[in-house]
């Protein structure tokens, strides 16, 4: 492979020797990859700018053997986000959109949107109103679910296909969910059955609204903190049935340590 060129997020940095680290980016033009930087740490590298966790580095590289693993020969730092760095609430909402991302995505795919959401995604968690965070993590991973096909049906009855105005909630205003039919079920199949998610309107049409809009509007998109609470509990509740994790991410579990969720707005 010859030597190529393209700009990417650093997801994940593990030191690999006394000199060296391994780091794993999501790029532009080639997907996820894992990278070995040589002489990190030596005071004029030819890493200019660091390579840091969530930075956006314009980098060059290439192939050697036939492992999995590229050398990255020299990078420019093209943009950071400090203010992550900066509070705890702000860095464990990027570390968890970031492991998710890492954990989703397998291999080498190139995925321009997922891209752009990315690059979004770390600027807006660095500008966000801290009240906003952990409702924006949870409109960024419905939009990374949509982008890599797990999208769950919220237009539809998944079991009789009832949908518009015919898609009616019960007296007390619930719809109900479920993770292994892949979406929403109305009152009427959901019958004798205990086993869903209760769902209400207002948090159905919020997640209607947020796949048709582009990040910078969820801010906008008013919920209640404990429905966006709802709304993370049946977003895990669907990643670990559909991808084997989700409640176990590692990052999710410092989210509650700090008690994101718990936070008054
Ligand atoms: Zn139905």
């Amino acid at each position: 492979m010859s030597i190529k060129k393209t700009e990417g997020i650093i997801l994940k940095k593990i030191k690999w020797s006394e000199t060296s680290n391994i780091v794993t980016l999501y790029s532009k033009d080639f997907g996820k990859l894992k990278l070995l930087a040589k002489g990190v740490q030596r005071l004029k590298s030819s890493f200019s700018g660091g390579l840091e966790l969530f930075g956006l580095i314009d980098f060059v590289f290439y192939k050697r053997g036939k492992k999995n693993l590229y050398i990255l020969s020299s990078s420019d730092l093209v943009s950071s986000y400090p203010l992550i760095f900066s509070s705890v609430e702000r860095y464990g909402v990027a570390s968890a959109g970031i492991e998710l991302l890492d954990k989703l995505l397998a291999g080498e795919e190139k995925n321009e949107d997922i891209y752009s959401l990315l690059v979004d995604f770390l600027s807006k968690v660095q500008d966000l109103d801290k009240k906003n965070l952990e409702k924006f993590l949870w409109a960024y991973s419905l939009k990374l679910l949509s982008l890599l096909g797990y999208k769950p049906r919220f237009d539809e009855c998944v079991k009789c296909g009832k949908r518009g105005k015919s898609l009616k909630a019960t007296s007390s205003g619930f719809l109900f969910f479920s993770s292994d039919l892949g979406g929403i079920v109305c009152p009427t199949c959901a019958k004798g059955d205990k086993l869903y998610f209760r769902l209400t309107r207002s948090q159905l049409n919020w997640i209607r609204r947020v796949l048709d809009s582009s990040l910078d509007r969820i801010e906008k998109l008013e919920l209640e903190k404990r429905e966006v609470k709802n709304i993370g509990d049946l977003i895990l509740d669907f990643l670990s049935y559909h991808t084997g994790f989700g409640k176990e991410l590692k990052s999710l579990e410092f989210l509650k340590k700090i008690s994101l969720g718990k936070e008054e707005s």
